[in-house]
Protein backbone atom coordinates (compact mmCIF):
# COMPACT_ATOMS: atom_id res chain seq x y z
CA UNK A 1 0.00 0.00 0.00
CA UNK A 2 1.38 3.57 -0.95
CA UNK A 3 1.87 5.07 2.43
CA UNK A 4 0.82 8.85 2.88
CA UNK A 5 2.26 11.02 5.67
CA UNK A 6 0.31 13.95 6.46
CA UNK A 7 1.07 16.59 8.97
CA UNK A 8 -0.91 19.95 10.20
CA UNK A 9 0.78 22.82 11.83
CA UNK A 10 1.45 22.62 15.60
CA UNK A 11 -0.29 25.03 17.25
CA UNK A 12 1.67 27.22 19.42
CA UNK A 13 0.42 26.17 23.25
CA UNK A 14 -0.57 29.98 24.98
CA UNK A 15 -4.15 29.63 24.32
CA UNK A 16 -7.28 27.34 23.63
CA UNK A 17 -8.04 26.24 20.52
CA UNK A 18 -10.15 28.71 18.09
CA UNK A 19 -11.48 28.83 14.22
CA UNK A 20 -8.30 29.51 12.49
CA UNK A 21 -6.62 25.61 13.88
CA UNK A 22 -10.13 24.33 13.47
CA UNK A 23 -9.88 25.39 9.60
CA UNK A 24 -6.75 23.80 9.58
CA UNK A 25 -7.00 20.53 11.01
CA UNK A 26 -10.47 20.04 9.38
CA UNK A 27 -8.95 20.44 6.18
CA UNK A 28 -6.06 18.39 6.96
CA UNK A 29 -8.51 16.00 7.98
CA UNK A 30 -10.28 15.21 5.09
CA UNK A 31 -6.98 15.53 3.02
CA UNK A 32 -6.12 12.27 5.30
CA UNK A 33 -9.67 10.62 5.21
CA UNK A 34 -9.64 10.86 1.18
CA UNK A 35 -6.38 9.60 1.23
CA UNK A 36 -7.24 6.82 3.31
CA UNK A 37 -10.66 6.33 1.02
CA UNK A 38 -8.37 5.85 -2.20
CA UNK A 39 -6.53 3.17 -0.64
CA UNK A 40 -3.04 5.08 0.88
CA UNK A 41 -1.65 3.95 4.28
CA UNK A 42 -1.99 7.23 5.96
CA UNK A 43 -0.65 8.48 8.88
CA UNK A 44 -1.90 11.90 9.76
CA UNK A 45 0.54 14.00 12.27
CA UNK A 46 -0.77 17.08 14.36
CA UNK A 47 0.20 18.48 17.87
CA UNK A 48 1.32 21.20 19.63
CA UNK A 49 4.41 23.73 20.09
CA UNK A 50 4.50 23.91 23.62
CA UNK A 51 8.17 25.77 24.27
CA UNK A 52 8.83 29.71 23.77
CA UNK A 53 8.75 32.38 26.10
CA UNK A 54 4.97 33.68 25.12
CA UNK A 55 4.07 30.09 27.01
CA UNK A 56 6.40 30.78 30.04
CA UNK A 57 5.13 34.06 30.27
CA UNK A 58 1.40 33.16 29.71
CA UNK A 59 1.71 30.39 31.99
CA UNK A 60 3.50 32.50 34.86
CA UNK A 61 0.45 35.29 34.50
CA UNK A 62 -2.06 32.29 35.39
CA UNK A 63 0.32 31.23 38.54
CA UNK A 64 1.28 27.63 36.96
CA UNK A 65 4.49 26.02 35.79
CA UNK A 66 5.12 25.98 31.90
CA UNK A 67 4.80 22.28 31.86
CA UNK A 68 1.61 22.10 34.41
CA UNK A 69 0.10 25.12 31.95
CA UNK A 70 0.39 23.13 28.71
CA UNK A 71 -0.28 20.12 29.53
CA UNK A 72 -4.04 21.76 30.65
CA UNK A 73 -3.58 23.31 26.94
CA UNK A 74 -3.11 19.96 25.26
CA UNK A 75 -5.84 18.16 26.94
CA UNK A 76 -7.87 20.86 26.00
CA UNK A 77 -6.97 20.81 21.65
CA UNK A 78 -6.87 17.05 21.93
CA UNK A 79 -10.76 17.36 23.41
CA UNK A 80 -11.26 19.81 20.66
CA UNK A 81 -10.25 17.42 17.89
CA UNK A 82 -12.32 14.70 19.21
CA UNK A 83 -15.43 16.69 19.38
CA UNK A 84 -14.68 17.83 15.75
CA UNK A 85 -13.99 14.11 14.60
CA UNK A 86 -10.35 15.07 13.39
CA UNK A 87 -8.85 11.50 12.76
CA UNK A 88 -5.20 11.69 13.81
CA UNK A 89 -3.11 8.97 14.31
CA UNK A 90 -0.22 10.98 16.40
CA UNK A 91 -0.48 13.74 18.97
CA UNK A 92 3.08 14.73 18.71
CA UNK A 93 4.13 17.62 21.87
CA UNK A 94 7.77 19.40 21.99
CA UNK A 95 7.59 19.39 25.28
CA UNK A 96 7.98 15.43 24.81
CA UNK A 97 11.13 13.43 26.03
CA UNK A 98 11.56 12.17 22.45
CA UNK A 99 11.12 15.00 20.59
CA UNK A 100 13.55 16.66 22.83
CA UNK A 101 16.48 14.02 21.95
CA UNK A 102 15.14 14.23 18.50
CA UNK A 103 15.66 18.11 17.94
CA UNK A 104 19.48 17.51 19.77
CA UNK A 105 19.85 14.95 17.53
CA UNK A 106 18.69 16.62 14.36
CA UNK A 107 21.20 20.00 15.58
CA UNK A 108 24.16 18.28 16.23
CA UNK A 109 23.82 16.07 12.92
CA UNK A 110 24.31 19.70 11.28
CA UNK A 111 26.70 20.51 13.32
CA UNK A 112 28.61 17.37 11.82
CA UNK A 113 27.68 17.18 8.54
CA UNK A 114 27.64 21.17 7.97
CA UNK A 115 30.03 22.37 10.51
CA UNK A 116 30.22 25.85 9.27
CA UNK A 117 26.62 26.37 9.21
CA UNK A 118 26.40 27.38 12.92
CA UNK A 119 28.43 30.22 14.62
CA UNK A 120 28.18 32.79 17.34
CA UNK A 121 27.28 36.41 16.83
CA UNK A 122 26.37 39.47 19.22
CA UNK A 123 23.65 40.38 17.85
CA UNK A 124 20.88 43.77 18.57
CA UNK A 125 17.46 44.59 17.13
CA UNK A 126 14.25 44.80 18.19
CA UNK A 127 12.59 41.70 19.11
CA UNK A 128 8.38 40.87 19.34
CA UNK A 129 7.63 38.05 21.87
CA UNK A 130 4.45 37.90 19.86
CA UNK A 131 6.25 36.27 16.97
CA UNK A 132 9.29 35.26 18.98
CA UNK A 133 11.17 36.97 16.08
CA UNK A 134 13.69 39.85 15.70
CA UNK A 135 11.42 42.17 13.55
CA UNK A 136 13.09 44.31 10.49
CA UNK A 137 12.40 48.16 9.82
CA UNK A 138 9.85 47.18 7.26
CA UNK A 139 7.81 44.83 9.82
CA UNK A 140 7.38 47.79 12.51
CA UNK A 141 4.39 50.18 12.16
CA UNK A 142 4.64 53.07 14.79
CA UNK A 143 6.87 51.68 17.31
CA UNK A 144 5.22 47.78 17.81
CA UNK A 145 5.41 44.92 15.48
CA UNK A 146 2.68 45.31 12.92
CA UNK A 147 1.30 41.40 13.62
CA UNK A 148 1.32 42.28 17.52
CA UNK A 149 0.51 46.01 17.84
CA UNK A 150 -0.83 45.81 21.60
CA UNK A 151 2.78 44.25 22.32
CA UNK A 152 5.40 46.30 23.48
CA UNK A 153 8.84 45.73 21.11
CA UNK A 154 11.64 44.76 23.55
CA UNK A 155 15.60 46.19 21.69
CA UNK A 156 17.57 43.13 22.33
CA UNK A 157 21.12 42.68 22.35
CA UNK A 158 22.61 39.38 23.18
CA UNK A 159 25.33 37.21 21.60
CA UNK A 160 23.60 33.96 20.00
CA UNK A 161 24.32 31.20 17.91
CA UNK A 162 23.22 31.47 14.30
CA UNK A 163 22.34 29.49 11.05
CA UNK A 164 23.72 30.24 8.25
CA UNK A 165 20.43 30.70 6.50
CA UNK A 166 22.30 32.58 3.25
CA UNK A 167 24.40 29.73 2.34
CA UNK A 168 21.02 28.05 1.15
CA UNK A 169 19.83 30.62 -1.59
CA UNK A 170 21.28 28.53 -4.69
CA UNK A 171 20.13 25.24 -3.49
CA UNK A 172 16.70 26.75 -2.55
CA UNK A 173 16.43 28.10 -6.10
CA UNK A 174 17.21 25.07 -7.61
CA UNK A 175 14.33 23.36 -5.44
CA UNK A 176 11.65 25.85 -6.51
CA UNK A 177 12.44 25.37 -10.12
CA UNK A 178 12.67 22.18 -10.22
CA UNK A 179 9.58 21.21 -7.79
CA UNK A 180 7.28 22.99 -9.11
CA UNK A 181 5.13 21.70 -6.90
CA UNK A 182 7.31 21.68 -3.78
CA UNK A 183 4.88 24.75 -2.64
CA UNK A 184 1.26 25.66 -3.77
CA UNK A 185 -0.71 27.44 -4.50
CA UNK A 186 0.65 29.61 -6.53
CA UNK A 187 0.11 32.61 -4.95
CA UNK A 188 2.46 31.55 -1.84
CA UNK A 189 5.09 29.83 -4.54
CA UNK A 190 5.55 33.16 -6.24
CA UNK A 191 6.10 34.83 -2.90
CA UNK A 192 8.40 32.93 -1.54
CA UNK A 193 10.54 32.99 -5.37
CA UNK A 194 10.01 36.73 -4.32
CA UNK A 195 11.87 36.13 -1.08
CA UNK A 196 14.59 33.95 -2.19
CA UNK A 197 15.48 36.40 -4.61
CA UNK A 198 15.47 39.42 -2.51
CA UNK A 199 18.24 38.01 -0.35
CA UNK A 200 17.95 35.82 2.64
CA UNK A 201 19.63 36.71 6.08
CA UNK A 202 21.15 34.15 8.57
CA UNK A 203 18.85 33.84 11.25
CA UNK A 204 19.68 33.91 14.78
CA UNK A 205 18.37 29.96 16.46
CA UNK A 206 19.47 30.74 20.26
CA UNK A 207 18.43 32.95 22.75
CA UNK A 208 20.30 33.68 26.16
CA UNK A 209 17.63 33.80 29.54
CA UNK A 210 15.07 31.55 27.80
CA UNK A 211 14.97 28.83 30.55
CA UNK A 212 11.33 27.05 28.92
CA UNK A 213 13.35 25.46 25.91
CA UNK A 214 15.34 23.14 24.60
CA UNK A 215 18.98 23.51 25.62
CA UNK A 216 20.94 24.20 22.16
CA UNK A 217 23.21 21.20 22.48
CA UNK A 218 26.14 23.18 21.62
CA UNK A 219 27.94 25.17 24.24
CA UNK A 220 28.26 29.01 23.74
CA UNK A 221 32.11 30.33 23.99
CA UNK A 222 31.10 31.21 27.88
CA UNK A 223 30.42 28.11 28.47
CA UNK A 224 26.63 28.83 28.24
CA UNK A 225 23.78 26.72 26.82
CA UNK A 226 21.15 28.90 25.70
CA UNK A 227 17.50 28.00 24.92
CA UNK A 228 16.67 26.61 21.06
CA UNK A 229 14.88 29.19 19.13
CA UNK A 230 11.04 28.05 18.99
CA UNK A 231 11.34 27.37 15.30
CA UNK A 232 14.35 25.17 15.36
CA UNK A 233 12.46 23.53 18.16
CA UNK A 234 8.88 23.41 16.02
CA UNK A 235 9.61 22.29 12.79
CA UNK A 236 11.76 19.14 12.78
CA UNK A 237 8.62 17.84 15.22
CA UNK A 238 7.33 16.28 11.81
CA UNK A 239 10.70 14.23 11.65
CA UNK A 240 10.88 13.65 15.26
CA UNK A 241 7.66 12.00 15.02
CA UNK A 242 9.15 9.40 13.07
CA UNK A 243 11.12 8.58 15.98
CA UNK A 244 14.47 9.93 14.48
CA UNK A 245 17.15 8.98 15.00
CA UNK A 246 16.00 6.01 16.21
CA UNK A 247 14.13 2.88 14.98
CA UNK A 248 12.70 2.89 11.49
CA UNK A 249 11.99 6.50 11.24
CA UNK A 250 13.07 6.06 7.42
CA UNK A 251 9.74 4.15 6.83
CA UNK A 252 7.63 7.02 7.23
CA UNK A 253 10.03 10.04 6.49
CA UNK A 254 10.09 12.07 4.03
CA UNK A 255 6.44 13.79 4.99
CA UNK A 256 4.15 13.54 1.77
CA UNK A 257 2.48 16.66 2.90
CA UNK A 258 2.96 19.40 5.30
CA UNK A 259 -0.39 21.38 5.62
CA UNK A 260 0.13 24.82 7.15
CA UNK A 261 -0.54 28.36 6.81
CA UNK A 262 -0.27 30.92 4.78
CA UNK A 263 1.85 32.70 7.32
CA UNK A 264 4.63 30.08 7.80
CA UNK A 265 5.36 29.71 4.74
CA UNK A 266 8.75 31.41 4.83
CA UNK A 267 9.57 29.23 7.87
CA UNK A 268 8.03 25.87 6.10
CA UNK A 269 9.47 26.81 2.22
CA UNK A 270 12.89 28.10 3.04
CA UNK A 271 14.22 27.39 6.46
CA UNK A 272 13.02 23.55 7.18
CA UNK A 273 14.40 22.55 3.29
CA UNK A 274 17.60 24.77 4.92
CA UNK A 275 17.98 22.43 8.06
CA UNK A 276 17.31 19.31 6.27
CA UNK A 277 19.85 19.85 3.75
CA UNK A 278 22.20 21.02 6.04
CA UNK A 279 21.59 17.38 8.03
CA UNK A 280 21.77 15.97 4.71
CA UNK A 281 18.68 14.44 4.88
CA UNK A 282 15.27 14.14 2.58
CA UNK A 283 13.10 16.98 1.91
CA UNK A 284 9.00 17.05 2.70
CA UNK A 285 7.42 16.20 -0.68
CA UNK A 286 5.22 19.03 -0.66
CA UNK A 287 3.59 22.08 1.19
CA UNK A 288 0.16 23.35 0.79
CA UNK A 289 -0.54 26.58 2.84
CA UNK A 290 -4.16 27.54 3.30
CA UNK A 291 -5.72 31.21 4.01
CA UNK A 292 -7.48 32.83 7.42
CA UNK A 293 -11.30 32.20 7.92
CA UNK A 294 -12.48 35.95 9.17
CA UNK A 295 -14.65 36.54 11.25
CA UNK A 296 -17.78 38.63 9.41
CA UNK A 297 -21.45 39.41 9.46
CA UNK A 298 -23.71 41.22 12.07
CA UNK A 299 -23.28 39.08 15.15
CA UNK A 300 -19.25 39.56 14.88
CA UNK A 301 -19.69 43.47 14.70
CA UNK A 302 -17.05 45.34 16.68
CA UNK A 303 -19.18 46.01 19.42
CA UNK A 304 -20.82 42.68 19.83
CA UNK A 305 -17.14 41.76 20.00
CA UNK A 306 -14.97 38.90 17.36
CA UNK A 307 -14.33 35.68 18.72
CA UNK A 308 -16.85 32.77 18.13
CA UNK A 309 -16.27 30.19 20.22
CA UNK A 310 -15.63 26.85 18.37
CA UNK A 311 -18.63 25.00 21.13
CA UNK A 312 -21.36 27.16 19.45
CA UNK A 313 -20.37 26.31 16.14
CA UNK A 314 -20.59 23.16 16.94
CA UNK A 315 -24.02 23.40 18.56
CA UNK A 316 -25.47 25.34 16.12
CA UNK A 317 -25.90 22.65 13.57
CA UNK A 318 -23.82 19.80 14.78
CA UNK A 319 -20.40 19.06 13.69
CA UNK A 320 -20.65 17.18 10.10
CA UNK A 321 -22.51 20.89 9.21
CA UNK A 322 -19.75 22.44 10.75
CA UNK A 323 -16.90 20.88 8.79
CA UNK A 324 -19.05 20.92 5.66
CA UNK A 325 -19.70 24.58 5.90
CA UNK A 326 -16.39 25.98 6.91
CA UNK A 327 -14.42 24.02 3.79
CA UNK A 328 -17.75 24.80 1.21
CA UNK A 329 -17.39 28.23 1.91
CA UNK A 330 -13.83 29.38 2.55
CA UNK A 331 -11.80 28.28 -0.21
CA UNK A 332 -8.79 26.00 0.75
CA UNK A 333 -6.18 27.83 -1.14
CA UNK A 334 -7.19 31.13 -0.18
CA UNK A 335 -9.02 33.04 2.54
CA UNK A 336 -12.69 33.44 3.12
CA UNK A 337 -15.50 34.08 5.71
CA UNK A 338 -17.01 32.71 8.73
CA UNK A 339 -20.63 34.84 9.48
CA UNK A 340 -23.35 32.70 11.12
CA UNK A 341 -26.03 34.26 8.01
CA UNK A 342 -24.06 32.13 6.09
CA UNK A 343 -23.95 29.29 7.66
CA UNK A 344 -27.52 29.09 8.60
CA UNK A 345 -28.42 30.06 4.61
CA UNK A 346 -25.85 27.35 3.89
CA UNK A 347 -27.31 24.77 6.07
CA UNK A 348 -30.79 25.23 4.75
CA UNK A 349 -30.38 25.59 1.07
CA UNK A 350 -27.23 22.81 0.04
CA UNK A 351 -28.15 20.14 3.68
CA UNK A 352 -31.70 20.60 4.48
CA UNK A 353 -33.06 20.97 1.49
CA UNK A 354 -30.76 20.11 -1.31
CA UNK A 355 -29.40 16.93 -0.51
CA UNK A 356 -31.49 16.15 2.78
CA UNK A 357 -34.38 16.28 0.65
CA UNK A 358 -33.32 13.78 -2.05
CA UNK A 359 -31.90 11.45 0.16
CA UNK A 360 -35.60 11.63 2.20
CA UNK A 361 -37.42 11.59 -0.88
CA UNK A 362 -35.82 9.20 -2.62
CA UNK A 363 -35.48 6.57 0.11
CA UNK A 364 -39.58 7.15 0.88
CA UNK A 365 -39.96 6.73 -3.17
CA UNK A 366 -38.31 3.04 -2.89
CA UNK A 367 -40.51 1.60 -0.07
CA UNK A 368 -43.31 3.28 -1.76
CA UNK A 369 -42.73 1.69 -5.53
CA UNK A 370 -40.33 -1.06 -5.32
CA UNK A 371 -41.67 -2.44 -1.47
CA UNK A 372 -37.88 -0.99 -0.26
CA UNK A 373 -35.65 -3.17 -2.15
CA UNK A 374 -33.66 -1.69 -4.56
CA UNK A 375 -34.41 -3.45 -7.97
CA UNK A 376 -32.08 -4.53 -10.48
CA UNK A 377 -31.17 -2.17 -13.44
CA UNK A 378 -28.52 -1.02 -15.52
CA UNK A 379 -27.00 2.60 -15.77
CA UNK A 380 -28.84 5.29 -16.45
CA UNK A 381 -27.93 8.98 -18.27
CA UNK A 382 -27.92 9.89 -14.71
CA UNK A 383 -24.78 7.59 -13.57
CA UNK A 384 -23.08 9.06 -17.20
CA UNK A 385 -23.42 12.41 -15.99
CA UNK A 386 -22.79 11.64 -12.66
CA UNK A 387 -19.08 10.58 -13.76
CA UNK A 388 -18.05 14.08 -14.61
CA UNK A 389 -18.80 15.39 -11.24
CA UNK A 390 -16.65 12.55 -10.22
CA UNK A 391 -13.75 13.03 -12.25
CA UNK A 392 -13.92 17.01 -11.36
CA UNK A 393 -14.14 15.96 -7.33
CA UNK A 394 -10.96 13.53 -7.80
CA UNK A 395 -8.72 16.09 -9.64
CA UNK A 396 -9.50 18.50 -6.36
CA UNK A 397 -9.12 16.34 -3.68
CA UNK A 398 -6.01 13.81 -4.79
CA UNK A 399 -3.61 16.89 -4.72
CA UNK A 400 -2.67 16.96 -8.85
CA UNK A 401 -3.29 20.73 -8.48
CA UNK A 402 -2.99 21.22 -5.08
CA UNK A 403 -5.91 20.52 -2.61
CA UNK A 404 -9.19 22.78 -3.34
CA UNK A 405 -11.09 20.59 -0.95
CA UNK A 406 -13.82 23.48 -2.07
CA UNK A 407 -13.95 22.28 -5.38
CA UNK A 408 -14.19 18.97 -4.72
CA UNK A 409 -17.79 19.63 -2.30
CA UNK A 410 -18.85 21.99 -5.59
CA UNK A 411 -19.00 19.02 -7.25
CA UNK A 412 -20.67 16.84 -5.29
CA UNK A 413 -23.39 19.63 -5.27
CA UNK A 414 -23.40 19.67 -8.82
CA UNK A 415 -24.31 16.15 -8.97
CA UNK A 416 -26.76 16.47 -5.99
CA UNK A 417 -28.50 19.05 -7.83
CA UNK A 418 -28.64 16.74 -10.87
CA UNK A 419 -30.05 14.65 -8.68
CA UNK A 420 -32.94 16.56 -8.17
CA UNK A 421 -33.67 17.52 -11.69
CA UNK A 422 -33.82 13.72 -12.35
CA UNK A 423 -36.39 13.32 -9.80
CA UNK A 424 -38.47 15.83 -11.08
CA UNK A 425 -38.03 14.72 -14.58
CA UNK A 426 -38.21 10.81 -13.91
CA UNK A 427 -41.37 12.00 -11.87
CA UNK A 428 -41.83 8.23 -10.54
CA UNK A 429 -45.22 9.03 -8.90
CA UNK A 430 -46.78 9.23 -12.79
CA UNK A 431 -44.03 6.11 -13.46
CA UNK A 432 -46.02 4.28 -10.72
CA UNK A 433 -49.38 4.70 -12.39
CA UNK A 434 -48.94 3.13 -15.54
CA UNK A 435 -47.88 -0.05 -15.32
CA UNK A 436 -46.62 -0.09 -18.33
CA UNK A 437 -43.62 2.10 -16.95
CA UNK A 438 -42.39 -0.64 -14.60
CA UNK A 439 -39.25 -0.87 -16.00
CA UNK A 440 -38.57 2.88 -15.92
CA UNK A 441 -39.68 3.14 -12.68
CA UNK A 442 -37.32 0.47 -11.40
CA UNK A 443 -34.57 2.00 -13.48
CA UNK A 444 -35.07 5.24 -11.73
CA UNK A 445 -35.33 3.24 -8.47
CA UNK A 446 -32.22 1.59 -8.94
CA UNK A 447 -30.24 5.33 -10.72
CA UNK A 448 -31.24 7.71 -7.47
CA UNK A 449 -29.98 4.69 -4.87
CA UNK A 450 -26.63 4.45 -6.42
CA UNK A 451 -26.43 8.11 -7.39
CA UNK A 452 -26.67 8.41 -3.20
CA UNK A 453 -24.25 5.99 -2.25
CA UNK A 454 -21.82 7.90 -4.43
CA UNK A 455 -22.97 11.17 -2.41
CA UNK A 456 -22.61 8.77 0.69
CA UNK A 457 -18.42 7.87 -0.62
CA UNK A 458 -17.36 10.87 -1.85
CA UNK A 459 -19.17 13.12 1.41
CA UNK A 460 -17.32 10.69 3.70
CA UNK A 461 -14.03 12.68 4.28
CA UNK A 462 -15.67 16.28 4.99
CA UNK A 463 -18.63 14.76 7.26
CA UNK A 464 -18.33 11.17 8.54
CA UNK A 465 -21.12 10.55 10.68
CA UNK A 466 -24.10 11.75 8.14
CA UNK A 467 -22.26 10.13 5.42
CA UNK A 468 -22.48 6.77 7.44
CA UNK A 469 -26.12 7.44 8.47
CA UNK A 470 -26.64 7.78 4.73
CA UNK A 471 -25.15 5.22 3.85
CA UNK A 472 -26.87 3.09 6.68
CA UNK A 473 -30.33 4.31 5.29
CA UNK A 474 -29.67 3.22 1.91
CA UNK A 475 -29.36 -0.26 2.99
CA UNK A 476 -25.72 -0.42 1.95
CA UNK A 477 -23.54 -3.23 3.23
CA UNK A 478 -20.29 -2.68 5.51
CA UNK A 479 -19.06 0.81 6.41
CA UNK A 480 -19.32 3.82 4.45
CA UNK A 481 -15.48 4.53 5.01
CA UNK A 482 -14.03 1.15 3.82
CA UNK A 483 -15.50 1.79 0.62
CA UNK A 484 -12.87 2.81 -1.82
CA UNK A 485 -13.76 6.25 -3.15
CA UNK A 486 -12.11 5.74 -6.50
CA UNK A 487 -13.56 2.62 -7.31
CA UNK A 488 -17.80 4.23 -7.52
CA UNK A 489 -18.51 2.88 -11.23
CA UNK A 490 -18.74 -0.42 -8.99
CA UNK A 491 -21.71 0.13 -6.50
CA UNK A 492 -24.45 -2.10 -7.63
CA UNK A 493 -27.39 -1.57 -5.43
CA UNK A 494 -28.99 -4.27 -6.41
CA UNK A 495 -31.06 -5.91 -3.33
CA UNK A 496 -30.54 -3.24 -0.88
CA UNK A 497 -33.46 -2.84 1.77
CA UNK A 498 -33.79 0.93 1.99
CA UNK A 499 -34.56 2.69 5.71
CA UNK A 500 -36.13 5.63 6.16
CA UNK A 501 -34.36 7.16 9.19
CA UNK A 502 -34.04 10.25 11.09
CA UNK A 503 -33.77 13.22 8.66
CA UNK A 504 -30.01 13.87 7.90
CA UNK A 505 -30.55 17.21 8.28
CA UNK A 506 -33.45 18.40 10.54
CA UNK A 507 -34.95 21.72 8.95
CA UNK A 508 -35.27 24.28 11.49
CA UNK A 509 -38.97 25.06 13.16
CA UNK A 510 -40.31 28.62 12.54
CA UNK A 511 -39.01 30.82 14.76
CA UNK A 512 -36.62 28.88 16.55
ZN1 LIG B 1 4.96 40.12 16.41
Amino acid sequence: MTRFYVTTAIDYANGDPHLGHAFEKIGADVIARYHRMVGRDVHFLTGLDEHGQKVAQTAADRGLEPQAFVDGIAARFQSMWTTLNISYDQFIRTTDATHKSGVRALIERIAEKSPDDFYEKTYEGWYCVGCELFKRENEIEEGHCAIHPTRQLQWTKERNWFFRLTKYRSFLERLFAGRPDFLLPESRRNEMLALIESGLEDISITRSRLSWAIPFPIASSDGEHQGTWVWFDALPNYLTATGYPDGAWRNRWPADLHVIGKDITRLHSIVWPAMLQAAELPLPRRLWAHGFVHLAGERFSKSAGVRLELSDAVARFGVDAFRYFLLREVPFDDDGNFSWERFEDRYNADLANALGNLASRSIAMVEKYVGGVVPTAGQTLLDEADAGDVSAYHAAMDGRDGFLLHEGLQAVWRSVARGNEYVDRQAPWKLAKDPGQRVALEETMAALVRHLARHAVLLAPFMPAKAQALWEQLGAPGTVISQRADRLQAIDASGWNVTKGAPLFPKEREGA
